[in-house]
C-alpha cells in the first residue's frame, strides 16, 4: 500500500493560553481527502522552515488573525484586526519554502490573503469601512453552511474542476485579496468584486480560496473536489 501524502498545516497561536492549536475541521477535510495532517511549529528559521517543508508533500496555509499591513507597505488602520507577527514571519518564509520546492500549496481564508502578501500583492484592511456594499462577508452561525456566492471565472483550474460558473462558499472574513501580486491570477469573485480564489501559473499547485471548504466538507461536493485536487497532486 502507498503511504499517503503528508500534508503541513500553519497552527493557529492561541496567546492568551500560550498553546498553538488547529481546527479539527482542516484536519477531516485532509483525512477524508486521503492525506495525513501534521501540524508545523511556529519557527522563523528559513532553513527550519525548508526542512519541514521537505517531509511534506503539501502545505496548507489556515485561517486566522489579519497579517501585519506593514508587510504590505500600508499603515494600519483602526479596523484592522489582531496581528501576530511570529505567525506572519513563519507563513511567509514557509510558502517561500514550498514555492521554492515547487510543493503544493492550499491556502484557506487568512492562508490566501497570506499567499497574496508573500508575493507582493495587498489587502483590504477591513471590507466593511473600505468596500462597504451590500454583501456581508462575515456571516452569522452556523458556520457550516454557505453564506454567498461567487463567479468562478471560466477557463480557470477551479472552472475546470468543478464545472460551475457559480458556487455557493462560506464567508468568514473581514479582509481581502486587494491588488492580486503579479504572479497570481484570480479564478472566482464575489457578487461586490472582492476576490475570492486565486492561483499560480507555473506551479504544480498553488491555490487560495477566500471562503472555508473545509467547514462543509462532508456536505458540499465543491469542497470534496477541492482538496481531492489538492491532495491529489501531493501524491
Ligand atoms: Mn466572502
Amino acid at each position: 500500500m502507498s503511504k499517503k501524502p503528508v500534508v503541513g498545516l500553519v497552527p493557529m497561536v492561541n496567546e492568551e493560553k500560550s498553546r498553538c492549536e488547529m481546527p479539527w475541521s482542516y484536519c477531516r477535510a485532509l483525512e477524508g481527502a486521503g492525506a495525513l495532517p501534521v501540524i508545523l511549529p511556529l519557527l522563523t528559521d528559513p532553513a527550519d522552515l525548508a526542512q519541514a517543508v521537505s517531509v511534506c508533500s503539501g502545505i496548507l496555509l489556515t485561517g486566522g488573525p489579519d497579517v501585519d499591513p506593514a508587510r504590505y507597505g500600508e499603515e494600519t488602520l483602526p479596523a484592522c484586526g489582531q496581528i501576530i507577527p511570529q505567525r506572519d514571519e513563519m507563513e511567509d518564509l514557509l510558502f517561500q519554502a514550498a514555492l521554492a520546492a515547487d510543493k503544493p500549496v492550499l491556502g484557506i481564508c487568512r492562508g490566501v490573503q497570506a499567499m497574496n502578501v508573500a508575493l507582493g500583492g495587498t489587502l483590504w484592511q477591513d471590507l466593511p469601512t473600505q468596500v462597504g456594499g451590500p454583501l456581508i462577508h462575515s456571516q452569522s452561525r452556523p458556520y457550516d453552511k454557505t453564506w454567498h456566492k461567487v463567479s468562478v471565472t471560466p477557463g480557470t483550474p477551479l472552472a475546470e474542476l468543478l464545472g460551475v460558473e457559480e458556487l455557493a462558499v462560506t464567508s468568514r472574513h473581514h479582509q481581502a485579496v486587494k491588488d492580486v501580486a503579479p504572479a497570481l491570477k484570480t479564478m472566482a469573485y464575489a457578487p461586490d468584486g472582492v476576490v475570492e480564489a486565486v492561483w499560480m501559473p507555473g506551479k504544480r499547485f498553488v491555490w487560495g480560496v477566500q471562503w472555508h471548504p473545509e467547514s462543509v466538507y462532508q456536505t458540499s461536493q465543491a469542497s470534496q473536489k477541492l482538496f481531492a485536487a489538492f491532495v491529489n497532486q501531493c501524491r
